[in-house]
């Protein structure tokens, strides 16, 4: 019998009737644009994360590219970021013709490396390329801001990355897309940094059933900057454009579906703590595994549940035999491929980021993951020998 990779169906089950209610009102009402529902769920989740404001919008890349354009960015500015994500963190950057300038992970928690990342905006400051790799065209970067990712579900370290923005007057936005549900020394993912944003895509710990995303800020007068970007850079009424926007908005359907499934959200995050703490404990004596890391004070939201071995390509191919699906996040990292030849870094430029991609892979994960598929998980990656 196959497992799925992520089971979403299970979760539909729990709340369908729930779901088609939500949908059925959106029908009778027929707001499909900026309907009830989306004020609803800003005042929800903003609720649960802690944050004054949220915005609703079409995706979480286009969340973190409208807080990229809150804070004015193109040409010439520096965004440090991490190679070791996903390509959406990077491409905003690049969208809006300002410059990537990567920074190498942590080994442990795959995120930046608060130490490396203070080399970096030095170099970068200084235009000294001995002390960290840096991007072609260098010469002429400025810092601005920071784009720290909360991979897999773990948040970076804030207490460090925000201090040393504040420090150099930069601003950080926190790539949530994996983390919503997440803690960080009590507080939840989502309040951590100057905004952040999130992905409502299906497989994410909170998804819907299409794009979406949502951005946080307790910042007024960027939230007020952030809607009017959402709706084409609109001012007081929809024909008043005061700034160049984008079409950003969150479709009303979205928001219903998104509005029952927040209901079990909570407990959902719960039942993952569960899930991964049952993997760690299965494969805590296999020699040859390395399993995720958690720092102390961190909760993570388990958007994946990812693991090291030297032996990746073995493990694999016996689980995929075995009906087992698993997946590379990510392969390759961002430095090295061919959308990004155009900066000029090369091989050996972030060793943590490159060395990871050759031994991570994931295993299935979600809320609704049985025990016992579990142990017949493990038992086949027992059943390789290195
Ligand atoms: C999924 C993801 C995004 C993009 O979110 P979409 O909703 O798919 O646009 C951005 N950053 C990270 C780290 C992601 O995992």
């Amino acid at each position: 019998m196959t497992i799925p990779f992520i089971d979403l169906k299970a979760q539909q089950k729990r709340i369908y009737s729930r779901i088609t209610q939500n949908i059925e009102a959106v029908l009778a009402h027929g707001k499909y644009i900026m309907g009830p529902e989306i004020m609803d769920l800003e005042q929800r989740l903003a609720g649960y994360a802690g944050v004054k404001h949220a915005i609703a919008c079409s995706s979480g890349t286009e969340a973190l590219l409208m807080a990229l354009m809150a804070y004015n960015v193109g040409p010439g500015d520096a965004i440090f970021t991490t190679p070791f994500t996903f390509v959406a963190t990077a491409e905003v950057i690049s969208l809006l013709g300002a410059t990537p300038v990567f920074v190498d992970i942590e080994p442990d928690t795959f995120n930046i490396n608060p130490d490396c990342l203070k080399e970096a905006i030095n170099a970068v400051k200084t235009g000294d390329i001995q002390k960290h790799p840096l991007p072609k065209g260098f010469e002429s970067l400025k810092p601005k801001g920071i784009i720290s990712v909360d991979l897999f579900g773990q948040t970076a370290d804030y207490d460090r990355i925000n201090a040393m923005a504040k420090q150099e007057g930069l601003f950080v936005i926190e790539d949530a897309a994996q983390s919503y549900g997440a803690e960080y020394g009590g507080k939840k993912a989502c309040s951590l940094s100057n905004i952040a944003a999130t992905s409502f895509f299906p497989a994410k710990p909170l998804g819907c059933y299409g794009d979406a995303g949502m951005i946080f800020t307790d910042d007024e007068g960027l939230c007020d900057i952030l809607r009017s970007i959402r709706v084409h850079g609109k001012g007081s009424e929809k024909y008043d454009n005061i700034r160049i926007g984008i079409n950003g908005r969150c479709d009303t359907i979205q928001a219903a579906i998104l509005l029952a499934k927040f209901d079990i959200f909570p407990e959902e995050i719960g039942l993952r703590q569960d899930v991964a703490g049952n993997y760690s404990g299965l494969l805590k004596d296999i020699d040859h595994i390395k399993v995720p890391f958690v720092k102390d004070g961190n909760l993570s939201a388990w958007a994946q549940y990812s693991i090291m071995s030297e032996n990746k390509d073995a493990i694999m191919g016996a689980l995929k035999k075995d009906g087992i699906p698993t997946a590379v996040y990510y392969p390759r990292p961002l430095h090295l491929q061919g959308a990004y030849a155009y900066l000029q870094y090369k091989n050996g430029d972030f060793p943590v980021s490159e060395k990871t991609s050759g031994s991570i892979f994931s295993l299935p994960m979600h809320p609704y993951l049985a025990g016992q598929d579990q142990e017949r998980i493990v038992e086949v990656i027992k059943g390789v020998t290195c």
